[in-house]
């Protein structure tokens, strides 16, 4: 029997995993399918991840406090988790937020939380902003602030790498599979234990399960008398090959990452489905290296579209076959966000995202026996070490977080709503 048995080695479950096998003498095991080597249409799988790529934005500068400190806290251990695997994720290459004008509410909450959790930025007016980043093209009362420590990107396959690694060595039992079923059973003792029974018919018990399942909870029969209130919004992001062969393009070796959010630049080709609003969300990731070797740009902008998935086959479409039509969309509005600067190839990437209504993880208990780390909202991947530790620390010990518990009570829909 397991002590823990967590479900979904993604991002949260990973981080648990090293986190539930650091300093006691638990018994724990860690379920979830590894990343597939294609994603197509004619393939039998149906669960996939949000980690599947080279980079994700890190910072510790948030409009959220919550989400701030969740970050800071991840980013300190980050260096140790590299020492202690050998496997390098994270590139402090720096990040900047940029709104438009002094009364950009965006940056204003920037501002703040920097201020309230004690993270030194850069502040930038328009001149600067453009001499520094002459290949952007941004409206011209641009502002922004800029974090040039403890803020950059990870590379989240190598995160989780890193992470089910040190998880291993520590004793944690890698199970590669999907769980199909999770259920409550009583001990011949009289206490209650967790069944996991797994796609392929293997069956765990364990005293408690913790779900780090992302946006695909829904799919199996995990916890199938309740419904947690939450969407699926798809995503999608272009990648925008660089080739450093001219003086343009070599200026983008020293390219931070970048978050705008504020009115559109006249010239941005802004896709249809984005014109009706006042401000857009978008971000974008320097030059980053692919394991085809080349260099690319990523770059997307938040929620965009005007649909949620719900079901696990239009995930599973989303996933395999994305939206060309869109893709191409958002290609040609990246292309018009840039100076001087011609790409030498394009293509897009799909993914999801689990929104909750809170705007911040659920890590709460179902039961005594069953917890549930879930609710990236487009943001743990920076901060999902810190997220799982607090989920395992309440799983095993109590809450040890400093974070106030409520902030992070999960909210589900009531059957008879359905
Ligand atoms: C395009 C895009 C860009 C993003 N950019 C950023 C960014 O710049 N910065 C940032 O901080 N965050 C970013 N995010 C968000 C971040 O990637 C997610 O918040 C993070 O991956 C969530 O971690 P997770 O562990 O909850 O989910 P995941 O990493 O998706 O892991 C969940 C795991 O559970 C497994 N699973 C599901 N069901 C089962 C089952 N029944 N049995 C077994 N296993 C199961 C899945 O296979 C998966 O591996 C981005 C997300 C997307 C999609």
């Amino acid at each position: 029997m397991y002590d823990l048995c967590i479900i979904g080695a993604g991002m949260i479950g990973s981080s648990a995993a090293r986190h539930a096998t650091l300093f006691s003498n638990n018994k724990v095991c860690l379920i979830g399918p590894s990343e597939p080597k294609e994603r197509s249409k004619g393939n039998n799988r149906d669960i996939y991840g949000a980690y599947y790529d080279e980079a994700r934005i890190t910072r510790s500068c948030s409009s959220d406090v919550i989400w701030a400190k969740l970050a800071q806290k991840s980013i300190r251990r980050y260096k140790d988790i590299e020492n202690k695997s050998g496997i390098k994720f994270y590139n402090e290459v720096g990040n900047i937020m940029a709104g438009a004008g002094s009364n950009s509410s965006f940056l204003k909450s920037v501002r703040s939380a920097a201020i309230q959790s004690n993270v030194e930025t850069e502040s930038f007016d328009a001149e600067m902003f453009r001499k520094t980043f002459p290949y952007l093209k941004v409206p011209d009362n641009v502002q922004a602030e800029l974090e040039t420590t403890n803020a950059g990107f990870i590379n989240p396959r190598k995160l989780v790498e890193a992470e089910q690694t040190l998880a291993s060595q520590q004793g944690c039992t890698l199970i590669d599979d999907v769980v199909h079923k999770v259920e409550r059973i009583v001990c011949s003792d009289g206490t209650y234990a967790m069944k996991v029974v797994t796609d392929s018919g293997i069956c765990i018990n364990a005293r408690k399960v913790l779900l780090a399942t992302g946006a695909f909870t829904s799919f199996r029969q995990l916890v199938p008398y309740l419904k947690f209130d939450f969407q699926i919004i798809p995503t999608l992001v272009v990648l925008a090959e660089v080739d450093f062969s001219t003086d343009a393009m070599k200026q983008l070796r020293s390219m931070p990452c970048f978050i705008y959010e504020g009115p559109p630049h006249k010239d941005w080709k802004i896709m249809d489905y984005d014109k009706g609003r006042q401000e857009t969300s978008l971000f974008m990731m320097p030059p980053v290296k692919y394991p085809d070797d080349k260099y690319y740009i990523k770059a997307g902008i938040l929620d965009p579209f005007p649909v949620k998935l719900i079901s696990k086959e239009e995930v599973k479409q989303w996933y395999d076959e994305g939206n060309k039509v869109m893709g191409e969309h958002l290609m040609e509005a990246v292309q018009s966000m840039f100076n001087g600067i011609q790409f030498k190839s394009w293509r897009f990437d799909t993914c999801c995202i689990m929104q909750t209504p809170t705007g911040h993880p659920y890590i709460d208990k179902v039961q005594d026996q069953l917890g549930i780390a879930i609710g990236g909202n487009g943001r743990a991947a920076k901060s999902c070490d810190e997220i799982a530790r607090i989920a395992v620390s309440m799983m095993l010990y109590g809450w040890t977080s400093d974070l106030p518990q409520q902030a992070f009570t999960m909210r589900t829909i009531h059957m008879s709503k359905l």
